[in-house]
């Protein structure tokens, strides 16, 4: 159960993205919009990733139009099918599904037909320099750049070794094919940036069928031009790329290029060519978390959390296993906003998200995380009662359950105080406290074993019980329960911030944010849930009323075993700390 993001709560989507696309759809520009969801399979996605996820399947469901999920698979060596099932599974869960799943690697062969085309119209060479070579004729921001001794290969030349390069006779390295634009640009990805190298890797997707691979920004914008893209929204560091981006675009020209397109025809693919528009905004980028598929791997490598889907993660699989849900990731999404202006977000809006959408959404059990005995000594041993409850306060819809009580129950060991700090409210001895649901119990005996009290005795008033003249007297504290006899032991993973300062990543004094890891970033104790608690399908999250909001393990709760892990707790502690 998740609640779509409310529209009285959120401002109307009107961001400059959204008048761009108003705007081309009005001039008849554009009949139609189509957008790609462009990831490399190189790791899993983050949080990051969901606003990229909103913003272009968002789009395309806002405007009746498309949306791909393509994977860029352009760089064998680090990409993997695992990576591949997990963006999958992370994009549906979101709640978006693909018009078309393509992968870049599709289009190898009109890649290398275009590349083909380029050499032949002049604006592509092959070259001989090394790496280092390369990068030392590519001069600095101050300092124009150095033609290649081999920029002026004959055409024929060109041709020749380009197909050497693709029948696999160079090593590694040995050569590359350049883009031939301008090796004085003020913009140095326009100083005759590389287009194909050799790597001799196996490919997920093509298997050993490629001994070369495209580079990025050219296979980017082709493939965005081979599927009608029609704004084509990627983060702003891409900002810089936007004149290669384009420059591929034109020279290769795909939607006047039929002939260029025969392999996917072949396939049975349609010619959807167009000339799309590269739109840059904003990362989402929020404190006390590390967002970079680098970093997320070297953490799992590291053994700093349990794997990628670790619920302290702040990958799409860690927070969905957290308890995260796609209601309030939309959230999210729609009250940060799109713009130009890179910032670092408060964690606190990831979190009230979530807290305002399972407020709506979850619904309420008991359940006690740090247990002590309480013994009504005015009920029978055998006393045993069914109490209704209902689901949510704030929605009938939600039904009402039976919740189990009897004569000795579990509460939180924090809800009793023998020596009451100023204000307490709760229950001390000789004191009177409301146990929810269930009547006005006061605190008769306190039995102790050593320092530490083990059980407290007390009685009911009879004239408070449910449906009683005396249920509602005034009582200052209300306090959770469970029946001791009906309850059942769950693992409770506590979880918290995985760093412990806003900015684990600055990197500043030799320091990393594994300097920074909280101790106390998980938790795990033995608690008593409610029986309706426990019996829970994986993944039904919960208000464990007073004390946080709650999900049943993905992959580890059964109703025998139950294991719940705490999403968020129900009020920032954290700010309180600061
Ligand atoms: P990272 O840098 O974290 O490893 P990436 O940018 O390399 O991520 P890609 O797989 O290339 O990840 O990203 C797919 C799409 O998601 C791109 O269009 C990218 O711009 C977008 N994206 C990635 N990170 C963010 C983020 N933090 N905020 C918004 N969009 C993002
Ligand atoms: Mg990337």
């Amino acid at each position: 159960m998740s609640a779509s993001p409310d529209s009285s709560t959120t401002p109307a989507r009107n961001d400059f993205i959204r008048q761009i696309v108003r705007e081309d759809l009005a001039s008849g520009k554009h009949d139609a919009i189509r957008t790609r969801f462009p990831p490399e399979p190189n790791g899993y996605l983050h949080i990051g990733h969901a606003k990229a996820i909103c913003l272009d399947f968002g789009l395309a469901q806002e405007f009746g139009g498309r949306c791909n999920l393509r994977l860029d698979d352009t760089n064998p060596a680090k990409e993997d099918p695992e990576y591949v099932r997990a963006i999958q599974d992370d994009v549906q869960w979101l709640g978006f599904e693909w018009n078309a799943l393509r992968h870049a690697s599709d289009y190898f062969e009109v890649f290398y037909l275009a590349a083909e085309k380029l050499i032949r119209q002049g604006d592509a060479y092959v070259d001989d320099l090394t790496a280092d070579e390369v990068r030392e004729y590519r001069g600095t921001l101050t300092e124009a750049g150095r033609p290649s001794p081999f920029r002026d290969r004959s055409v024929e030349e060109n041709l020749d070794l380009f197909r050497r390069m693709r029948a696999g006779e160079f090593a590694d390295g040995a050569r590359t094919l350049r883009a031939k634009i301008d090796m004085a640009s003020g913009n140095i990805n326009l100083r005759d940036p590389a287009l194909y190298r050799i790597k001799h890797v196996e490919h997920q997707n093509t298997g050993n069928a490629w001994p070369i691979y495209p580079m990025y920004d050219y296979a980017h914008s082709l493939s965005d031009a081979i599927e009608g893209i029609t704004h084509s929204l990627c983060t702003l560091e891409f900002e810089d790329h936007r004149p290669l981006y384009d420059w591929c675009v034109e020279k290769v020209d795909l939607a006047n290029s039929p002939e260029l397109l025969a392999p996917l025809l072949a396939k049975g693919l349609p010619n959807e060519a167009s000339r799309p528009r590269q739109i840059e905004f904003s990362r989402l980028n929020f404190n006390y978390l590390v967002m970079s598929k680098r970093k997320l791997l070297a953490m799992v490598n590291d053994g700093l959390v349990d794997g990628w889907d670790d619920p302290r993660m702040p990958t799409l699989q860690g927070i969905r296993r957290r308890g995260y849900t796609p209601g309030a990731l939309r959230l999210m999404v729609d009250r940060v906003g799109i713009s130009k202006q890179n910032s670092l977000l408060d964690i606190s809006i990831l979190e009230g998200a979530l807290r305002e959408d399972l407020d709506a959404s979850a619904q309420r059990r008991m359940g006690v995380i740090d247990p002590l005995k309480v013994v009504i000594t005015n009920l029978d041993e055998a006393h045993e009662e069914s109490l209704t409850f209902p689901n949510h306060p704030k929605d009938e819809s939600a039904g009402t359950r039976a919740v189990p009580f009897s004569r000795e129950l579990w509460i939180e060991r924090e809800d009793f105080e023998e020596v009451p700090p100023k204000g307490f409210k709760r229950l001390i001895p000789g004191g009177e406290v409301r146990l929810r649901g269930a009547g006005i119990f006061r605190c008769d005996e306190v039995i102790k074993d050593g320092e530490r009290v083990v059980e407290i005795r007390g009685t009911l008033d009879p004239e408070s019980r449910p449906g009683m003249a005396g249920a509602d007297r005034k009582i200052k504290g209300t306090i959770h329960w469970v029946s001791a006899r009906h309850a059942v032991p769950a693992e409770i993973r506590l979880y918290d911030r995985l760093f412990t300062v806003a900015d684990p990543d600055n990197d500043e004094g030799g320091k990393s944010y594994r300097d920074y890891l909280n101790p106390e970033s998980r938790r795990t104790v033995t608690g008593y849930v409610e029986p309706a608690a426990a019996t829970a399908t994986p993944e039904s999250s919960f208000q464990f009323e007073r004390t946080g909001y709650f999900v049943a393990d993905r992959y580890d709760h059964t109703s025998q075993r139950p294991v719940f892990n705490r999403s968020v707790t129900l009020r920032d502690t954290w700010a309180a700390k600061a």
